[in-house]
């Protein structure tokens, strides 16, 4: 099973340009991979376009055998969920508990099964003391982590985190990432756009994403090695591998003290 994606172009209406550009890649699976690009290079679009929230006219997108359409969208979207950036912008009910069963009802989950489905989901993100709060009484990172209950509820396979992180504190990137963690050991596929090296680290793949064609497609070490790659995602490098770059760039020689810098540099 796998999401494989050929020549996806998509323009928005009164733009000049295309948002994606004729991208093309296979994620099995299973894979943890990261997906980076300055802003605007065409991430949220393409989770957009994955997601069944945008429609595209040109290329084609086959997420488990099925062709991603109209007429196949309802049955894909059971196994697609989505984590965005603006943790606001995810509920629609008054309580985190009834806004887990809403999106269980919308995937015609039956009423006697819900309640088990909901405990559980909250419990795997610390979030059961909170089931009856109203979203606009928790924290950043306590909404991100309601919103994921959401969507474990409803065990999907793919799970793309766009950003999910950016509002969160040092503490709460910590936990999301925990969560990720643990749903890429229990087989979930992630699909992770982040601007965090440390978050980037820890996936298996990286896909660098430039004005909305693919620039880079590799093993996250290889990506971070590759300066150009990191160049033009714009992440923020931590000072190690900013050295080992510049370092290299001039032609330094030291394997040595290359070696210890990329050492520090590709640590989790
Ligand atoms: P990213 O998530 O990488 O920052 P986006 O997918 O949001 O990039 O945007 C890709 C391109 O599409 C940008 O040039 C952006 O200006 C454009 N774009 C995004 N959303 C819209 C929209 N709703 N209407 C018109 N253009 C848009
Ligand atoms: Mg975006």
């Amino acid at each position: 099973m796998a999401i494989i994606v050929k020549d996806l172009f998509y323009k928005y209406t009164g733009d000049t340009t295309n948002a994606l550009d004729g991208i093309s890649f296979t994620i099995e699976e299973g894979e943890w991979v990261s997906i980076i690009g300055h802003n605007g290079s065409g991430k949220s679009t393409l989770s957009k376009i994955l997601m069944g929230i945008l429609e595209y006219k040109k290329g084609t997108i086959e997420i488990d055998s099925l062709i991603l359409n109209e007429e196949n969208s309802y049955e894909i979207r059971k196994g697609m969920g989505m984590i965005s950036q603006n943790p606001d912008d995810q509920f629609v009910a008054s309580s985190i508990e009834d806004d887990i069963a809403f999106g269980l009802e919308n995937i015609l989950i039956p009423q006697e099964s819900m309640q088990a489905k909901i405990d559980e989901a909250l419990d795997r993100v610390s979030m059961t003391e909170f089931k009856d709060k109203a979203p606009s009484d928790l924290s950043g990172g306590q909404k991100q982590r309601a919103a994921i209950a959401g969507i474990l509820a409803m065990n999907p396979k793919y799970i793309i985190f766009d950003e999910a992180s950016s509002m969160l504190d040092p503490k709460g990137r910590d936990d999301l990432l925990n969560i990720m963690e643990s749903l890429h050991n229990e087989g979930k596929t992630i699909i992770m756009i982040t601007h965090n090296m440390n978050e980037v680290l820890h996936s298996e793949r990286t896909i660098v994403l430039n004005n909305g064609k693919i620039i880079k497609d590799d093993k996250t070490l290889e990506v971070m090695n590759d300066s150009s790659a990191l160049d033009a995602s714009n992440l923020e490098m931590p000072s190690d591998l900013y050295l080992y770059h510049e370092l290299k760039k001039n032609n330094y020689s030291n394997e040595e003290v290359l070696n210890v810098l990329w050492e520090l540099a590709s640590r989790k």
